[in-house]
């Protein structure tokens, strides 16, 4: 087993340099430190922007084998304190990406010690996960081209299942979404003469409207669909003018790619109808775009078989979680499975306030992604 003392602080010391999306440049170098010392044969960093990549070599030729972890935090107003806490206090490491870093580095000593017979494996710490660019750009950069992975598998801790247990879905795992702006702009005029002005309130209104039919009587589409709006303001908070703009946000979802498409048809022609009837410019634009993550059933069977050798419960689930996660992207490149692993019924939920990934998981964790490997110790 690994040095969980060494596995904890490593956490403990990622939760203290807490960095957001983009900007993980002490995280990397904590992490390259460590890996240094677990002698992989390559290891890469800087890849498709704060990337490390370790890779341990068998004897044998053999398929390839690749475990991702995330290693970005989140902006928050406050975290819980402790010996350990984030020194930006306004960025900490609430989704416990901190502690899927601390487990895939544990993997790394584990091989170490225990070198793969045949084939590779590979550990990939990706950045920009919250954002939805991490993936993404390994993709786009061609990071992966030369690695070539056969499998890749993720995990997310769960709080709200029993410690350690692993979550399973067979097919889609975790929604797909996109964050919608909707800009419409039209013309001030004094309140006194609005009729001389291009108001976007009905356009709004009618936007309103539509988006909560849309949720009430999802026609056409094959499964679960849902429109959140965020936001909106229309003009200024004034008595004297009436409003010439508007800004909403809505952040759609759906379990499925095809479902996401129709949903932003549906959008598209509902803007075009506005158009013409307000006499309005209307502008939209989509961030913060994940697709469905979609299990493979090969992939899927690995990781199961992996929990039953090591005799740890399975949790499978019927249904796909709402939230969205961007290893989704790695889907079309390798066979992939994703899988939760329980956080405990009482640990608070990811991006509150109270959290803290719960070390009591790291060791289970770390066992268990040996497991997982265990194809090429053969
Ligand atoms: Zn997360």
């Amino acid at each position: 087993m690994e040095n969980i003392a060494d596995m904890k602080k490593l956490r403990h010391l990622l939760h203290q340099n807490a960095e957001v999306s983009g900007k993980e440049i002490k995280t990397s170098t904590i992490i390259e430190d460590f890996l240094k010392k677990q002698n992989p044969d390559t290891l890469l960093t800087k890849q498709g922007g704060n990337a490390i990549i370790a890779i341990f070599n068998g004897m044998k030729p053999g398929f390839t084998t690749m475990i991702r972890a995330d290693m970005d935090a989140v902006k928050v107003s406050s975290s819980v304190v402790n010996d350990y806490s984030s020194l930006n206090k306004s960025v900490s490491h609430q989704c416990g990406h901190d502690g899927h870093s601390a487990i895939l580095a544990g993997l790394a000593s584990f091989l170490n010690k225990n070198r793969p017979v045949n084939g590779k494996i590979v550990l990939l710490f990706q950045p920009e996960e919250e954002t939805g660019n991490g993936a993404k750009r390994i993709i786009s950069k061609g990071v992966l081209n030369e690695i070539a992975p056969d499998f890749i598998f993720g995990y997310h801790n769960l709080p709200g299942f029993s410690e350690n247990t692993i979550i399973t879905k067979e097919g889609t795992f975790a929604s797909a979404s996109s964050g919608l702006a909707i800009e419409l702009k039209g013309k001030n005029a004094h309140a006194a003469n609005p009729e001389s002005g291009i108001s976007p309130v009905l356009a709004v209104m009618s936007l309103i409207d539509f988006f909560e039919k849309l949720n009430k009587k999802p026609s056409g589409f094959k499964d679960f669909i849902l429109n959140t709006i965020t936001h909106v303001s229309i003009g200024k908070p004034v008595f004297g003018i009436s409003p010439g703009s508007a800004k909403m946000l809505v952040t759609l979802r759906s379990f499925s790619d095809t479902d996401m498409n129709l949903i932003i048809k549906k959008i598209s022609n509902k803007i075009l109808e506005l158009k013409v009837n307000h006499r309005l410019e209307i502008k939209t634009s989509l961030s913060d775009v994940f697709p469905a993550l979609v299990n493979n059933s090969e992939a899927l069977a690995i990781v199961e078989q992996a929990a039953r050798k090591m005799k740890i419960k399975i949790k499978r689930q019927n249904e796909p979680f709402r939230w969205s996660e961007d290893f989704a992207h790695y889907n079309n490149i390798a066979k992939t499975c994703y899988f939760g692993i329980g956080a405990g019924k009482d640990c608070p939920g990811l991006h509150q306030e109270s959290y803290d990934f719960p070390d009591s998981i790291i060791p289970k964790s770390i066992e268990f992604l040996g497991a997982l490997c265990s194809g090429h110790f053969s």
